[in-house]
């Protein structure tokens, strides 16, 4: 399997895999596309409901990473989704609430989904310098809205030949995702707090990477930028197999027959998480719609529903920070997709130039083929958390809240009963004073307190590694402005 940019336009250089995972953005400031999408039969799908969830992982990567042995792969996914970091029985478990099956993804080391795709991540790109031959370190550089920055420095932290620099904006966290943050271990991980928001610290990687004098400066170092954002496809592949192997797991149960189509909500930000799932539809999976679910920051419901993508809009911050974003920068891909490379490209353009872009008639329709959109303001992502926990006795966070109110959007526009799997993103723990705040209750001031509050109502312990946060230490603490983050990339790279 080769890889190619979406912006490359006439001479089409392709990539293997190892490549791809190590480099993560392509030089032309693209993202990395398979040339071709795997197909996954029906016999498959039989064949893989019988397996663990570490050996469908395997699997599945195996069809786009064929530069990685089985065994490679197997021993990645065994390390990755193994006890202790997972739940010994299943790292995915589905709960029946309602008429709806919940996907938990966030049983993993730092409470959220991301680690999915960041726990396997730091396995493939070892094996990447390995097989690339690269005498240089990888320095991960990654703009987080929170998740992301902790899930990839626990993937990361001392793992060798690697080093992690996190850019996250400093008041576009939660206190205990802070807290997360900035009691990292690890002798290769540094951390800095920017002011500005997600988009701010976002851009500001990205200028690094397209920084030719920064990628010598980094050289003289023995250093070489990579990256751990969903705009690497090395997050994705570990993502697409999630949605295969929660089919096979309603399968097994009985709650779906073979071949029955079954839709999918997500709670989307950068829309990583549903191109994953766009994948394994094209791959043959038997999904229906994919439902983008979005907060206030809703620049992808009026995209999916118009046509018509414009960020020149408000940035709001909500009760859902790690979907806060008004760049999503995962749909070039789907673009690349549906419309090709010289649309894809000329869109982008228009975006980086304008901040708009408008797809013609045939392009949308193909987006409403396969996506519908709902967003969710603060007032009714609050609402619909207390409901379900009053009615259905199910606690989500505020992120997975965004996805079951649009759950229930879809599913009022349907005449049928279909499954409709939701993607739930984060422990609610994670997320505490928002999640009090939603349930109508007194919100401590100190988010450890409000931790221990929303344990006493729920009657579910928090997991363990979030309430030990309490006590660590604070390693990192340094904010600074976005125009400053190439000099303190420097100063890690010189440390
Ligand atoms: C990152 C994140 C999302 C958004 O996922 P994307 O892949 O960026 O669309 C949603 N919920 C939570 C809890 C997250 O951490």
């Amino acid at each position: 399997m080769k890889f190619v940019s979406t912006r490359a336009r006439n001479e089409k250089k392709e990539y293997t895999a190892a490549e791809v995972i190590k480099q993560g953005l392509a030089p032309d400031g693209g993202l990395f596309v398979p040339t071709e999408i795997p197909a996954l039969t029906a016999e498959d799908l039989d064949r893989l409901a019988g397996m663990t969830y570490p050996q469908r992982a395997a699997e599945i990567m195996g069809l786009y990473l064929t530069d990685y042995t089985a065994e490679e792969l197997l021993n990645a996914a065994n390390l990755a989704y193994g006890a202790p970091k997972f739940p010994e029985n299943n790292p995915t478990p589905i709960t029946k609430v309602g008429s709806l099956e919940i996907l938990e993804l966030w049983h993993g080391p730092t409470s959220a989904f991301k680690d999915m795709a960041l726990q396997i991540m730091p396995h493939l790109l070892s094996m990447a310098l390995e097989k690339t031959g690269e005498t240089r370190d990888a320095l991960i550089l990654v703009a987080t809205s929170g998740d992301t920055g902790k899930a990839a420095l626990e993937g990361y932290a001392d793992v060798p030949r690697v080093r992690i620099h996190v850019f996250y904006p400093t008041d576009g966290v939660s206190r205990i995702q802070k807290k997360q943050m900035a009691t990292q271990q690890g002798s290769n991980v540094n951390v800095t707090a920017i002011t500005g928001n997600f988009d701010d610290a976002q851009s500001g990687v990205k200028a690094i990477f397209a920084d030719s004098e920064m990628a010598e400066l980094l050289d003289k170092e023995g250093l070489f930028l990579s990256s751990a954002n969903s705009i690497n496809w090395g997050r994705l592949v570990p993502q697409v197999v999630y949605y295969i192997s929660a089919y096979c797991d309603l399968m097994n149960a009985g709650r779906l027959n073979k071949g029955d189509l079954m839709d999918v909500v997500v709670p989307t930000g950068n829309f990583g998480n549903i191109f994953a799932c766009c994948l394994a539809k094209r791959m043959g999976l038997p999904v229906g719609k994919m439902i983008c679910a979005s907060n206030q920051n809703n620049v992808l419901t009026d995209f999916i529903n118009n046509g018509v993508y414009d960020r020149r809009r408000t940035f709001y911050q909500t009760v859902s920070p790690s979907m806060d974003i008004l760049i999503s920068s995962n749909l070039e891909r789907l673009l690349w997709l549906v419309a090709g490379p010289e649309k894809c490209a000329s869109y982008m353009e228009a975006l980086a130039k304008d901040g708009v872009y408008t797809v013609d008639e045939q392009v949308l329709e193909a987006v409403q083929a396969e996506f519908a959109a709902y967003f969710c303001d603060e007032a009714l992502t609050k609402n619909v958390l207390r409901e379900f926990h009053e009615n259905l006795f199910y606690l989500a966070d505020t992120h997975t809240a965004v996805a079951l109110s649009a759950a229930e959007s879809y599913r009022r526009s349907l005449d049928e009963k279909r499954t409709v799997l939701v993607a739930s993103t984060a422990s609610p723990y994670k997320f505490s004073p928002a999640v009090l705040e939603s349930l109508g209750k007194d919100v401590p001031e100190d988010g450890f307190e409000a931790l221990r509050s929303l344990q006493k109502i729920s009657g579910i312990p928090a997991p363990a590694r979030l309430a030990a946060l309490e006590q660590a230490e604070d390693r990192f603490t340094e904010v600074i402005a976005p125009q400053d983050m190439k000099s303190a990339v420097l100063a890690f790279a010189r440390s």
